[in-house]
């Protein structure tokens, strides 16, 4: 870079860590501002420099504007990259990081008021000639909302001409509805965005959400690089993007891209923007919004174009020139899978928690995991982008179900079995996916597996991995731990891998089947993703299962109904981890109860000759 020789990067997770990769390869040195919650995280490992900017909350360190900027000034950052999301789309925060000295890595402040406003970027559209959805905007009356939506008919939209990511859009279906509707939505405005203006939109039913790529450089040149199509949303958040879009003709191709940037134009743009459209079944068109920053979702462009975003960023934030539209190569087709931190089963409900560790497909993966990181409550529960490429759009969707099937995250619950179920929507495979699609069909659920499979792999990877301290002689017996159900599995070496008895089947199961398992095993169970499932299996032969150690780490539990044969050791006996506390025998096997660290035994509950309940207190540590 000419202009500046180190950047601050004003964000977090896998972005943070996108911009770093891009920042070091032009050889900027990189300063990462984070949160106490995020000290762990690899950008913040990876970084030249890392700057505690304040505790976990956002309104306390990522949004905290003046002492993000003393952050970038202090350590000799010359320009700031305020990624996605947090302040990434605040003209008062860019003019005061220009005010600063710093370069701002995004559109100028200007150009971002003039598309910002849902409102303001309509009345752009329309100068540039471009198709807006009917609606009405400005006068805040009920009176002039009411007007405008009797006459283009409901159902309509309200929506807060500030928001973002799907939030303060709100549907009316009826007359009756407008009034308490809009009460609501200005509520939630004004919370979210700290402004309550709102305007009406007809709603456009069965829609596929169509956006436009841009970038303007510093001398008034203008290109487009392709369209992306994010139709696969659930309540108005992108799940699934692809690039090209299957839903649209060459045509409207072409007039979708001249039309984004015409509007860049108009607006005066400059850096990396994204120009939305919904587009109906029958081809017509209509503008949305513009999204002043980089999109989550803009590795499916660069993956078809071949350019880095993040570098023609930093390059056109430092004045160079764009390069020519003509020299925009497009090649193949695209797709990327968000992974969220959410439980499908439970409504999404987000997770938290630590990450236990982590097997991810071969191919482009943007993410922040670190073993050991906790997800927490402070921030969006995006946790990594799968993005493949093919010939096709065929080969692309046959590669990212290829990859979803080997990603494992241990420790949390992910949404990838619902991303691969849509993958599998016949909507999905003709390319008709419209952007209420997912709120009102349920993705298929993959085939729940044959009951002691899952346990039968389990034993066989772990065979296969280390062998057990209990083998007996070529016969490995084990206990496992599935949701609530205890299985006994007995492993044996066969002529083309394992033999696998339980419950009175027999599974044969080859080393190139497990080779094709994501899976991760530790001192506790194995993690294992199945036809794109993912089973947690505790080992119960481990008397301290990890979640008991969780729960009290104190407290030594039976860990199945038994008898208790031997007890070993006494009350204020110092004992080592892994140190045999006593023997129980179930099922017709005998384990070792041991001890979770070293440490001395406050209380001995266990009695030998008597039985013992599943979970029931046998020692209790000091
Ligand atoms: P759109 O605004 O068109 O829905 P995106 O889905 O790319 O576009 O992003 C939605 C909004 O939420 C944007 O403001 C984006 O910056 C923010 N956002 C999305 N995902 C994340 C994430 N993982 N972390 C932080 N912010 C995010
Ligand atoms: P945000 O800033 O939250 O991304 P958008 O205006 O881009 O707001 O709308 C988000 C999503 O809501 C769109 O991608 C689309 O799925 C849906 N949507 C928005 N406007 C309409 C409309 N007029 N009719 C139908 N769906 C719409
Ligand atoms: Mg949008």
């Amino acid at each position: 870079m000419n202009n500046f020789d180190s950047l601050f990067i004003a964000n977090r997770g896998e972005i943070a860590l996108r911009i770093l990769r891009t920042a070091r390869r032009l050889g900027l040195r990189v300063v990462v501002g984070y949160s106490d919650a995020d000290r762990l995280t690899p950008a913040v490992k990876e970084a030249d420099v890392a700057v505690r900017l304040g505790a976990g909350p956002v309104g306390e360190s990522y949004l905290n504007q003046d002492s993000v900027i003393a952050a970038a000034l202090a350590h000799g950052a010359r320009a700031l990259h305020p990624g996605y999301g947090l302040l990434s789309e605040n003209s008062v925060f860019a003019r005061k990081v220009v005010a600063a000295g710093l370069i701002w890595v995004g559109p100028s402040p200007d150009s971002m008021d003039r598309v910002a406003s849902k409102g303001r970027a309509k009345e752009v559209a329309e100068r540039a000639g471009v198709p807006t959805v009917p609606g009405h905007r400005g006068a805040q009356d009920l009176a002039s909302f009411q007007r405008a939506a009797t006459a283009m008919g409901y159902p309509v939209l309200l929506k807060a001409t500030a928001g973002g990511g799907g939030r303060g859009i709100r549907l009316v279906n009826a007359d009756a509805e407008l009034a308490s509707g809009m009460e609501l939505a200005r509520g939630e405005a004004l919370n979210a965005f700290g402004d309550g203006e709102l305007l009406l939109e007809k709603y456009v039913p069965f829609a596929h959400h169509v956006e436009v790529q841009v970038f303007g450089d510093h001398h008034g040149h203008v290109v487009h690089l392709g369209e992306r199509d994010c139709s696969a949303q659930r309540r108005n958040q992108k799940v699934i993007e692809e690039a090209p879009s299957p839903a649209v003709s060459p045509q409207l191709r072409a007039t979708l891209c001249q039309q984004a940037v015409a509007l860049a134009r108009e607006a005066g743009y400059t850096n990396a923007g994204t120009v939305e459209f919904l587009v109906t079944p029958d081809g017509q068109h209509f503008f949305l919004e513009m999204n002043t920053r980089l999109q989550v979702e803009h590795p499916i462009t660069e993956m078809i174009t071949d350019l880095d975003l993040v570098e023609w960023q930093l390059r056109i934030a430092d004045g160079d020139h764009l390069f020519a539209q003509g020299q925009v190569k497009f090649r193949g087709h695209a797709m990327e899978a968000r992974i969220y931190a959410e439980d499908p089963a439970d409504g999404f409900r987000p997770q938290t928690g630590p990450i236990r560790g982590f097997v991810l497909p071969p191919g482009r993966v943007d993410h922040f995991l670190a073993e050991y990181a906790q997800v927490t409550p402070h921030y969006d529960a995006m946790l990594a982008k799968v993005i493949v490429h093919g010939d096709s759009r065929e080969a692309a969707l046959a590669q990212l179900e290829s990859a979803l099937g080997r990603t494992l995250i241990a420790g949390l619950r992910t949404n990838t079995m619902f991303l691969a179920g849509i993958l599998r929507m016949p909507d999905f495979r003709a390319g008709r996916m419209h952007t209420r699609t997912l709120d009102h069909v349920a993705p298929p659920v993959p085939e729940a597996p044959a009951p002691g499979l899952i346990a039968a792999l389990a034993s066989a990877l772990t065979f296969q991995g280390e062998g057990w301290s209990n083998s007996q002689g070529r016969e490995h017996v084990g206990l496992w731990r599935i949701g609530g159900d205890t299985v006994r599995t007995v492993c044996q070496s066969h002529p083309v891998g394992f033999e696998v008895h339980v419950q009175g089947v027999v599974h044969v199961i080859t080393p190139e089947q497990l080779s094709k398992l994501a899976h991760l095993i530790d001192r506790y169970g194995v993690n294992l993703v199945w036809n794109q499932q993912t089973f947690r299996v505790d080992n119960a032969l481990h008397a301290f299962s990890r979640a008991q150690h969780v729960a009290d780490p104190n407290i030594v539990f039976c860990p199945m109904a038994g008898s208790l044969l031997k007890v070993l050791v006494q009350a204020g006996e110092s004992v080592r981890r892994g140190q045999t506390l006593a023997v129980v025998e179930a099922m017709k096997m005998q384990m070792e109860i041991r001890s979770p660290r070293d440490g001395a035994i406050a209380e001995v509950l266990a009695r030998a000759g008597t039985t013992a309940k599943k979970q029931e207190t046998l020692f209790r540590l000091a």
